[in-house]
């Protein structure tokens, strides 16, 4: 495919005609973004974007010719326009050839979906109305562009930063008694120490006859006969024998049991016929003592560590609390799962990947749809206030980005929220929108899969955990099974991968949108900024998913 990009702060023409190479061709589909006089319900005079114009070009270029694999199409022609760009002129154009329309239109239909999200261009600002007297928009105005990549370096948060600023912000929630059986995935809130040895007396690991440690009598008189719950102390002599059971409690210290099948009896007697180096007993506070901690607050609790809880009777630990949870998707093109999509629109998978995500995290969830109109996702707000109001952690699908009907950052503001930070200097997830409120948490999440897939491991499980008050997962190092191939990129990346016992596989994924990926996922690979290709057999970092 023949591909024409240009980056420019000159006006775009009014006409561009196809390249005149191509010769005949059946469809020349052509698109363009106006900047409209209204960003998110109020009136404006014109959008600054701003572009880092190397990388988007190549980017631009990447995403054409990965997409024409798919949808062959003839050429390409993009032009996009930064700086000012008043109401009402375009700020970018497509032009598309191809043999027959079908390609083309789906080809530009997903080209736009990328462009928003992997291209660095930006909108900076939209300015109010009559701020512009004069439109700089004549070529007066001629960024340079350093000030472009500048301004991505100061303006977009790296990784690190982000994640500090999410868990400072994420402070563990008060911690409450909750019963064993209720406990699964809470966090414990404190010390748990054995309150008694344990075991608290010795006790035979099997069913034989329990004589003194040292002795070695040809023949053993029957005294007694323990059963698992039985408790009779009583002091043996030399030649004296116990029957006891699997966990007998033995009737004094210093003995041994010898295993059943390898004594005989006869009558009320027994003879050893063979003879065992194990003692076969569990002595008194082998495995804990009394006041040694046994849990550290922190730990997460699994099946064994609430078998030990028991153990020991902490039937009621401090633990942390359920979290509450309000989820909401935006986007009119999203309709339910059960739902046949007309054309443009789309079913919604966010909904069940972060039901699915949360799973790890004891909560409660509220899930909601908000229309892609700022009054009326206000209003839909409004009615579910209490809810929102009394949620630990608000999350917003979609919306994150700054196209015209992107409104989670206004709706965030809106019910209280102080915007830490709207864009991060990574990929994907760039567009993620991170705000406070009191000791309360949102995320405004780019709606693709990846991207969600991506920011929830990220971000959002690390203010969740802050909130239970657990430790953050680390990093791991691993090598590469198969090489990763990427062009240098100056965001970090974060590529998803599979992970098995020959190590990190990196998985292909076309577009932010590729939820076949996800299938496979159990690992990201942190790929540093610049970085391009790595070879198999390197040593990368990667968080286990
Ligand atoms: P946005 O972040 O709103 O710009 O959305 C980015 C892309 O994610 C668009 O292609 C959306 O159609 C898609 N998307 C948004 N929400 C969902 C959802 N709930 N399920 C699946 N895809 C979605
Ligand atoms: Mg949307």
């Amino acid at each position: 495919m023949e591909i024409e990009v240009q980056l420019t702060h000159e006006l775009i023409a009014e006409k561009i005609p196809p390249p005149n190479s191509i010769g005949a061709h059946g469809a020349w589909l052509e698109f363009r973004g106006v900047v409209r006089a209204e960003e998110n319900g109020r009136a404006i005079s014109a959008l600054e974007y701003e572009a880092y114009p190397e990388m988007a070009e190549r980017e631009i270029r990447r995403i054409l010719k990965s997409l024409s694999v798919r949808h062959p199409c003839l050429a390409a022609k993009i032009v996009h326009r930064v700086g000012v760009i008043p109401v009402g002129e375009t700020a970018i154009y497509a032009g598309i050839a191809s043999s027959h329309r079908g390609e083309a239109i789906a080809l530009l239909a997903e080209f736009m979906n990328l462009l928003k999200q992997d291209v660095p261009i930006w909108k900076v600002r939209a300015l109010p109305p009559s701020s512009i007297t004069q439109p700089e928009s004549s070529g007066t105005e001629k960024r340079q562009p350093s000030q472009a990549a500048e301004k991505l370096k100061s303006g977009a948060l790296s990784f690190d930063e982000a994640f500090a600023k999410i868990r400072s912000a994420s402070q563990p929630l008060p911690a409450l008694r909750a019963p064993l059986a209720e406990a699964f995935g809470r966090v414990l809130r404190e010390t748990v120490r054995a309150v008694e040895d344990f075991p608290a007396y010795d006790r035979s690991t099997r069913d034989g006859y329990a004589i003194l440690q040292n002795d070695s009598s040809e023949t053993f008189q029957i005294v007694d006969t323990l059963h698992a719950a039985d408790w009779k102390p009583r002091q043996l002599k030399t030649g004296e024998a116990v029957r006891v059971a699997t966990g007998s409690a033995l009737p004094c210290e210093k003995l041994r049991v010898v295993m059943q099948e390898n004594v005989e009896r006869i009558g009320d007697t027994i003879k050893i016929i063979r003879l065992e180096n194990a003692a076969n007993v569990r002595r008194r506070g082998e495995e804990m003592r009394a006041g040694q901690t046994v849990l550290q607050p922190g730990t997460v609790l699994n099946a064994g560590t609430l078998a030990l809880l028991a153990t020991v009777g902490c039937a009621q630990p401090l633990v942390s609390p359920r979290l509450r949870i309000v989820h909401f998707t935006t986007g009119d093109e999203v309709v339910p799962p059960d739902q046949v999509p007309r054309p443009g629109e789309i079913r919604d998978s966010n909904s069940i990947l972060v039901r699915g995500l949360l799973q790890k995290f004891p909560c409660d969830i509220i899930q909601n749809h908000l229309r892609e109109d700022f009054s009326s996702a206000k209003s839909r707000a409004e009615m579910l206030k209490a809810e929102i109001e009394s949620a630990d952690v608000l999350l917003i699908s979609g919306g994150a980005s700054v196209g015209e009907k992107d409104f989670t950052r206004d709706l965030l503001a809106h019910l209280g929220f102080q915007i830490v930070f709207d864009r991060l200097n990574i990929r994907p997830g760039a567009p993620l929108i991170f705000g406070v409120n009191g000791p309360r948490v949102a995320f405004g999440l780019p709606g693709n899969p990846v991207s969600h897939f991506v920011c929830f491991h990220l971000f959002v499980a690390a203010a969740l955990r802050g909130l239970v008050g657990a430790e953050s997962e680390n990093f791991l190092r691993g090598p590469l099974a198969s090489g990763l191939e990427d062009q240098p990129n100056p965001r970090e990346t974060f590529t998803p991968a599979r992970l098995d016992p020959a190590g990190l596989h990196p998985l292909k994924w076309t577009s932010s949108g590729d939820v076949t990926c996800l299938v496979e996922t159990n690992a990201l690979i942190r790929v540093p900024a610049n970085c391009g290709s790595i070879e198999a057999g390197d040593e990368v970092e990667f968080l286990p998913t």
